[in-house]
């Protein structure tokens, strides 16, 4: 039964059950209109009314300036590993133009071989490679434009045994030089790494000032757990299936100034010319903020539940916004944290503890002896806390504590941790 478990699941992960509970309502009829939420056209004014209302609320939540659009893709989180690189390479390449054509005037041909130079000696997209997240995204960057076009400004492993759980000092990161309107088309990072559990505790300090570059940040697993300042983001994305929603939707939080009129892509056809991919519409940030998320068939059950869930967090918290919920979030951290220290013996957390994930909590029993961590989850399992094996990838335990996660659910894996470390 639901209320016997807590579930701490990395994602997809527990939704609150009120939300569920409507959610098998509106399925089978939404607004007494005799037909659900699933059948409605993404198009009828019902579903406009979920899309505004979704936008409020995160809008609300996260305190988000009116110069940010908010798009809804169906891209999931891999998606906008790609989505960034082509919009935002697009927008690069289309503004270097501009310059160039600006001094050289007519001249076509002379245009794009300046171009062409200026691609090949700099364009760079800088990656700060924290966890397996970065890193894929990273590899998606190369894949996509070309290794030499790739920065990888840090690779958190080299100071580390080749293992993340760690983000060097921050003089230690080689990012693309910005003197003289240089500067990387992009810097990228991943805020929460799932499955390393290592969070930045703070927004880069070398990423700030008024030269700053565009900042690009996978918030997929600490969506929506903490204050955010999104001015300092060109663009924050996240899949829905953790903090925020069911799988099916990512939410994209852009610069205005990123869009048409303010910034234009380059064409399609130059893109070509330069070797440099073309993304698919779908992708395509401004045909979807253009088109208010519907450019095709968004699915607005999936924007619903996500909707639900943030406009509960608006009612529970007030004007503490997503303040409130972040207290809760560090308080239930703090407390699965504590334990594992206090029984170190027992316990190895995964990652150093200057960058330890409040949402993906990683860590050993026994030094990572196989059967003492299966002993842990059977035994774990037999009280009703699931989901908490760690990622295939990394071995060990991963107590995954995103917002649905109750305190009293929190409180109780603390429990059985203080049984197991006793009887161990
Ligand atoms: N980024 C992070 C931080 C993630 O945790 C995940 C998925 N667990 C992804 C990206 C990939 O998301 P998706 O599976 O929706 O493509």
């Amino acid at each position: 039964n639901r209320s016997d478990v807590h579930y701490f699941g990395a994602g997809p992960a527990p939704l609150p059950t009120a939300v569920l509970e409507k959610a098998s309502q509106v399925l089978l009829n939404y607004k007494e209109k005799g037909v659900g939420l699933c059948e409605i056209s993404h198009r009828s004014p019902e579903a406009n009314e979920i899309l505004a209302d979704t936008k409020q609320a995160i809008t609300t939540l996260l305190d988000i300036p009116d110069d940010y659009e908010i798009l809804f893709l169906q891209s999931g989180g891999t998606g906008e590993f790609s989505a960034t690189v082509y919009n935002l390479v697009s927008i690069w390449v289309e503004k270097k133009r501009a310059k160039i054509a600006e001094e050289v005037g007519d001249d076509q041909a002379e245009v794009l071989k300046r171009l062409r130079q200026v691609v090949a000696e700099e364009l760079k997209l800088d990656y700060l490679v924290t966890g397996s997240w970065s890193l894929k995204a990273s590899q998606e960057a190369t894949r996509l434009i070309g290794a030499k076009h790739v920065n990888v400004a840090l690779d958190a492993r080299k100071a580390n045994d080749g293992k993340f759980g760690v983000i060097s000092a921050e003089d230690q990161w080689s990012l693309t030089p910005r003197a003289s309107g240089g500067g990387p088309a992009f810097v990228y990072f991943c805020d929460n790494e799932t499955v390393d559990g290592v969070e930045f505790p703070a927004f880069p300090k070398s990423l700030e000032g008024d030269d700053a570059p565009l900042v690009c940040a996978d918030m997929s697993s600490n969506f929506i757990s903490r204050k955010v300042d999104v001015r300092k983001y060109a663009v924050i994305f996240g899949g829905a299936q953790k903090n925020v929603g069911n799988t099916g939707i990512a939410i994209v939080i852009l610069r205005k100034s990123l869009l048409p009129p303010s910034s234009k892509g380059a064409s399609p056809d130059l893109l070509r010319e330069l070797n440099l991919p073309v993304g698919p519409i779908v992708l395509d940030y401004p045909t979807i903020a253009k088109n208010n998320s519907l450019y095709n068939t968004l699915p607005i059950f999936d924007v619903w539940i996500a909707g639900q869930v943030m406009a509960g967090l608006v009612d529970a918290y007030g004007a503490k916004r997503i303040g409130g919920q972040e207290e809760i979030s560090n308080e239930k951290s703090r407390l699965i944290y504590d334990t594992l220290d206090k029984y170190s013996n027992v316990y190895r957390v995964v990652p150093d503890k200057t960058v330890r994930s409040r949402m993906n909590i990683c860590f050993r029993v026994h030094g990572g002896d196989a059967d003492k961590e299966k002993a842990f989850l059977a035994g774990a399992e037999k009280k009703g806390l699931l989901g908490l094996k760690g990622h295939r990838s990394v071995g060990g335990i991963r107590a995954s504590n995103y917002n649905a996660v109750s305190l009293e659910g929190a409180k109780l894996l603390v429990a059985y941790m203080e049984d197991f470390a006793k009887s161990a």
